[in-house]
């Protein structure tokens, strides 16, 4: 209306998106639920223009009104500066250029193997940059299938990375007919049996749940604000699967703490883990945090780096303590109960107690009653 008035006619660009998510439709005309069939539809529909190009002159007001300088504000905090631990971003359009540079440079030519690995600097680090639009995905889709073109790394490896930022539009575009961070997308999960347990939650926010990588990935996630993808989904299967809270819990503790916080990749992907999302896990598959981390973290090193009153164990043992032997504790310098909890639920319990709940939930609402919100 402003602009209208000065006779200034407004233009929109679609830079957040890989592609227009209103145009990608099934065959008969509607939503997609099921990530597979909307990405083969998405790729397709990406183009492959380049950036529109910078505009020449932009014309400058006669005269700029007052404003406040951003260091009068002194929003860095200093007592205590609990930012520290924030460093390793750069803030802006040239941090997120040169993350991406260094991601086709180094991290994409072993992208599908190690992007599974939180020790290894495996992934891009790009989600925040995207998040505040400081770069575009088109740009981030651009360089990845560039660096494939110039043999820096394979057309599988930069499918897999499109793949990813596909899971970023999927989410987005779920997100437009449902409520994600509120409503369960499948609706019989909201007969689900969920646990009040205050204790529980406050030991996983602090990263003292007694298991080692779940406790490591909640203090990342504290201390730098961003959390390896691969813990993401233990901490999220631990919160809603081995704790039994809401996933909308969850989800606002990552709200609160994530600087990648994004409505629809967070709410979509708790619902993912939950499995109450479009195209989720389905809830029995419970994640079993010992083997996870066996498997992503072999020797260790993510665990050592964040938990480190266990960095002393041996890799055979850190990935669940209570089954060293007492004079391993005792020459590693860990007293369980004491400088690190006891896990605070057993595995087979609580993996028996959410399949029982499950199984409640399934009796009370069985499939067909309540149907997706889409
Ligand atoms: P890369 O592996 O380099 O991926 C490149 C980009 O693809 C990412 O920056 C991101 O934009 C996109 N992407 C990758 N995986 C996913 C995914 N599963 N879903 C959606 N987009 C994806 N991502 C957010 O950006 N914001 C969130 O609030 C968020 N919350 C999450 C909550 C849970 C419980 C889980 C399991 C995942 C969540 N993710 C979220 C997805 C994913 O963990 C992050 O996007 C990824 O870890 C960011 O690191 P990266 O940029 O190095 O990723």
């Amino acid at each position: 209306m402003a602009l209208k008035a000065q006779d200034v006619e407004p233009h929109r660009f679609n830079g957040g998106h890989l592609v227009n998510l209103d145009e990608v439709k099934t065959k008969a005309g509607g939503a997609f639920s099921v990530f597979t069939p909307f990405w083969r539809t998405a790729r397709q529909a990406v183009s492959d223009g380049g950036p529109i190009p910078t505009p020449d002159t932009l014309p400058a007001p006669d005269a700029w009104p007052a404003s406040d300088r951003l260091s009068d504000w002194r929003l860095h905090p200093t007592a205590p500066d609990w930012s520290t631990g924030f460093r390793d971003w750069e803030p802006g359009e040239a941090g997120a250029g040169a993350a991406l540079e260094a991601f086709t440079d180094q991290a994409l030519r072993t992208y599908s193997t190690d992007r599974d690995r939180p020790a290894v600097e495996g992934t891009s680090r790009l989600s925040p940059h995207l998040h505040f639009g400081e770069i575009s995905p088109k740009a981030c889709w651009r360089a990845a299938l560039a660096a494939a073109h110039h043999g820096q790394a394979s057309d599988g490896e930069a499918e897999k990375f499109l793949a990813e930022l596909g899971w970023r539009e999927f989410n987005a575009a779920i997100v437009r007919g449902a409520d994600l961070a509120t409503n369960n997308f499948d609706r019989k999960f909201d007969a689900f049996p969920w646990r009040d347990d205050p204790e529980g939650l406050e030991a996983w926010k602090r990263g003292a749940t007694g298991y080692p990588i779940v406790d490591a990935g909640m203090r990342q996630l504290w201390t730098t604000g961003w959390m390896h993808n691969r813990v993401r989904m233990i901490v999220a299967s631990f919160l809603t699967k081995h704790l039994l809270i809401d996933w909308r819990v969850g989800e606002q503790w990552f709200w609160d703490t994530l600087v990648d916080a994004d409505h629809a990749s967070n709410a979509g992907n708790w619902q993912w883990v939950a499995g109450s999302g479009a195209d989720a896990s389905p809830y029995f598959r419970i994640f079993n945090p010992m083997l996870q981390s066996e498997k992503f973290d072999p020797p260790g090193d993510y665990i050592r780096r964040w938990v480190p009153e266990l960095a002393g164990l041996p890799a055979k043992v850190i990935h669940a303590p209570w089954t060293a032997t007492a004079p391993v504790l005792a020459g590693s310098g860990v007293r369980l109960g004491g400088n690190y909890p006891r896990p605070i639920v057993g595995h087979p319990f609580a993996r028996q107690r959410a399949l029982d709940a499950y199984a409640d939930m399934r009796a009370r609402a069985p499939d067909g009653i309540c149907a997706p919100l889409l």
